[in-house]
């Protein structure tokens, strides 16, 4: 039998105070890995995450709150990471958000604002992380992109885009620093019961779910197993792959 064993290994999961995030912390820790996990502000949830986590898992947990859009920030997240234990081995770059509207309909300020986290922050974190990751003898960056990235959906016209700039900047940085032993993998998830999805009608609701082969939605769970996989030596000679975590979900 083979156990995945992270302990010694410092994790970053941006995007961690809730739902996906936070899924992916409490596997990592699990598995023995310091965990550091963030969001925008230091407010109630990122700290009930922390001590949450704390209680019911053996093993380090930080919290910094950051916002990656900002790119002052998201280098003060990295800094502040790698300095909890001098090592950061794995960064998982997840957090996001989603604003539909069709195209004629979007605002200038949303367009800003989704590229700006899901793109720009990710690439801002990356370039960062990279740098001091180059001295971890395992690392491993996991990007969260989406199915809506390489499917495309009505009424996502710049969260599609966003999440196709997350796969192609994945591609790209797993040549690029596949030299300095990072490997960089994407997750693309479908359709995951989080706060992120809440809001939708039910008949949208209804409709996704009826696009899913396994007839079921997806958990956060579902997602964090896929990137402890990715994050660990067991994916030691996979680079530069995007793998989808969506129940055979067609859209
Ligand atoms: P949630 O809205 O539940 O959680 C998002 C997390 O990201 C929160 O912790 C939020 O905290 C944080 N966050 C948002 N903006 C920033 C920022 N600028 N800087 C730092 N932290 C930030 O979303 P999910 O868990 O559903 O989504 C996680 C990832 O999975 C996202 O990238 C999303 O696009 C992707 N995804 C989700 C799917 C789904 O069906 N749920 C499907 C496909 C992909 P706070 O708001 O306090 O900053």
């Amino acid at each position: 039998m083979s156990t995945i064993d992270l302990s010694g290994r410092t994790a970053l999961i941006t995007g961690s105070s809730r739902g996906i995030g936070l899924a992916i912390a409490a596997t990592l820790l699990d598995a023995g890995a310091h965990v550091v996990i963030n969001a925008r502000s230091e407010g109630d949830e990122l700290a009930a995450a922390a001590r949450s986590l704390s209680l019911a898992h053996a093993g380090r947990v930080s919290a910094i709150a950051a916002d990656v859009a900002i790119s002052g920030d998201a280098k003060r997240l990295v800094r502040g990471a790698f300095d909890v234990a001098r090592r950061l081995d794995i960064l998982v770059n997840n957090a996001g958000i989603l604003r539909d509207g069709l195209i004629g309909m979007i605002a200038d300020a949303d367009i800003q604002a989704i590229l700006q986290t899901n793109l720009v922050g990710l690439i801002h974190v990356t370039q960062a992380a990279s740098r001091l990751m180059a001295r971890s003898p395992s690392a491993s960056i996991v990007n969260i992109a989406s199915i809506i990235g390489r499917a495309g959906n009505r009424g996502q016209l710049v969260y599609g885009a966003s999440k196709a700039g997350v796969i192609g900047a994945t591609l790209s940085a797993a040549k690029e620093l596949a030299a300095q032993n990072i490997r960089v993998n994407a997750v693309a998830p479908g359709f995951i019961r989080t706060r992120m999805i809440e809001h939708l009608k039910p008949e949208i609701y209804a409709e996704r779910l009826a696009s899913i082969a396994m007839k079921r939605i997806g958990e956060p769970q579902d997602v964090a197993g896929t990137v402890l996989f990715l994050a660990s030596d067991l994916a030691s000679y996979v680079t530069g792959q995007v793998i989808g975590v969506d129940g055979g979900m067609v859209i």
